[in-house]
């Protein structure tokens, strides 16, 4: 049985106009497949926006959430206005949109009145976007004559209590899809999934990160064992950098799973960094394509034994970060000063993102987000208060407002000199680079810069990419040479 799992994002469901587009996509799959189901994300800003309306409740605030409310009815009305036809269907999603910003409200109110927002709450309350998009989505497909219908995630993806960023349970899932999503699909419907929400085994609701639509597509793709997954977003697919960033970025046709892990790892926003493995991993194929484009054929990500040769084909950067260094000649040859440091940076609730020290033990260094730069210090002064007294660490100190750029390529693996190609074309640029890594995988290579050189970064590493042709064109000569 041929199953296509379609996701369309934000953008892509973001305006009645929008949506149609999606319509037409999907209805002209039907009959090229046995079944095709639907995830869906929130309108475009709409879980930012359920999010603030909770943080500013929870700080105070007892209007900011109300003004949210009379925003978004206005957004979903008029969508709906457009998709669906004046009737019985239009007056029942409308009111269904009016129950769920009622209960928006509702919790807001609460959070209000608590002063504090959950990580649980806050699952409940941001995945209310979708809730509302895959029912005006069904409808639609409806008014076009197709059968459809809305299903909540919360009833197919089982996942654990980690909430904000949860894991699917792949036994109980591949159960429930089975269960609820078989009948429809024995009877040809489409069913319109709910993308970022799930809930625990006891039923309560939780998300799976943010951008988490794309992993809800993959873990679906998964439990069905789906012919194929569609990531349908509003750029031509995974590009050699941000378009936003470098205006000159290229589609990839054919990425590893490993680079586009390392690439959604490293702030490529454009894929969840969790979405490829299930789905690739199985040899399920997964594209991801441009609603707005819909006849090109976008990217695919493959298996690393498929995967092209290219040395660097992409560049992404990761802001907001503070980089934290651990300094002192006493430093050297003792043992369990990394792990102490790692310890207290765990217990401020900090993620690492890059991690570099110098050969001689002289320094540890580590990038973590911005926002926990004074805690993180903070707690390691505590920590490692016997050896600052002692003077065996000098200091330990912080360095704000910088970046991780990111260059990746599987063909970095056992090509020399690709390091120093990246530093030479920083160097023409006039870049200071303060600190690098290497992936554990050895197909990226991390390096630290000032956040006002980040966009010249970028577009300095991407040119050096373009200008030889590497990125997109597996027959190209290598990145750098001549
Ligand atoms: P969706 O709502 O469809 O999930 P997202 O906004 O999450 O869309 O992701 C798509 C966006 O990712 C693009 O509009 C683009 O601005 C951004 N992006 C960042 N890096 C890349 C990249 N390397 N390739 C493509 N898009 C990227
Ligand atoms: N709507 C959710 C978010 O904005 C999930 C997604 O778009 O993938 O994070
Ligand atoms: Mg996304």
């Amino acid at each position: 049985m041929s199953i296509l799992v379609m996701k369309f994002g934000g953008t892509s469901v973001g305006n009645a106009a929008a949506h149609r587009q999606a319509g037409a996509i999907i209805a002209g799959q039907v009959g090229a497949w046995d079944s095709v189901v639907v995830v869906v994300s929130a309108m475009r800003g709409v879980t930012d926006a359920l999010i603030r309306g909770a943080r500013t409740a929870a700080e105070g605030n007892g209007q900011m959430y109300r003004a949210i409310v009379a925003e978004l009815r206005v957004d979903h009305y008029r969508t709906v206005d457009v998709l669906v036809a004046a009737g019985q269907e239009r007056a029942g999603l409308l009111a269904q949109i009016d129950a769920y910003l009622d209960e928006f409200a509702t919790f807001c109110r609460s959070v209000h009145v608590l002063g504090e927002v959950t990580p649980r709450a806050m699952d409940t309350i941001s995945s209310l976007g979708e809730r509302v998009n895959a029912r005006i989505l069904a409808a639609h497909l409806r008014q076009l004559g197709l059968q459809s219908v809305a299903v909540d995630a919360t009833a197919l993806i089982v996942t654990d209590r980690q909430f904000q960023k949860a894991a699917p349970l792949m036994e109980r899932t591949r159960d429930r899809v089975a269960q609820v999503l078989g009948p429809s699909l024995q009877d040809g419907v489409i069913p319109v999934v709910t993308g970022f929400m799930g809930a625990t085994e006891d039923g309560i609701t939780t998300t799976l990160g943010r951008g988490g639509s794309d992993y809800s597509a993959a873990i679906l793709g998964d439990a069905l064992d789906a012919s194929e997954v569609w990531i349908w977003t509003d750029v031509d697919g995974v590009m050699s950098a941000d378009p936003r960033l470098a205006p000159e970025a290229r589609v990839i046709p054919v990425l590893s799973s490993s680079e586009v892990g390392e690439l959604a790892y490293f702030g490529a926003k454009v894929l969840h960094p969790q979405t490829i493995r299930p789905v690739v991993e199985r040899g399920i194929p997964l594209w991801v394509k441009n609603t707005f484009n819909p006849t090109f054929p976008g990217t695919r990500i493959v298996r690393e034994s498929e995967s092209t040769p290219g040395t660097v084909k992409a560049v992404t950067t990761i802001t907001g970060l503070s980089m934290v260094t651990v300094e002192g000649r006493g430093m050297i040859g003792v043992p369990g000063i990394a792990a102490r440091t790692f310890q207290a940076v765990a217990s401020c609730g900090a993620s690492v993102l890059m991690i570099s020290q110098a050969s001689s033990e002289q320094s540890i260094c580590f990038v973590i987000p911005g926002e926990v730069a004074l805690p993180v210090t903070r707690a390691l002064e505590e920590e490692l208060a016997l050896e600052l007294a002692r003077r065996d660490i000098d200091r330990v100190w912080s360095l704000d407002d910088v970046v991780i750029v990111t260059a990746v390529g599987t063909g970095m693996r056992g090509t020399p000199g690709v390091a120093a190609r990246l530093f030479g074309a920083l160097g023409d640029a006039c870049i200071n680079v303060i600190a690098i890594a290497q992936g554990s995988s050895e197909c990226s290579i991390s390096l630290v810069v000032a956040a006002s050189d980040a966009v010249a970064a970028v577009r300095s590493v991407h040119d050096m990419v373009i200008a030889n042709g590497a990125a997109g064109d597996a027959t190209m000569p290598e990145v750098g040479l001549p």
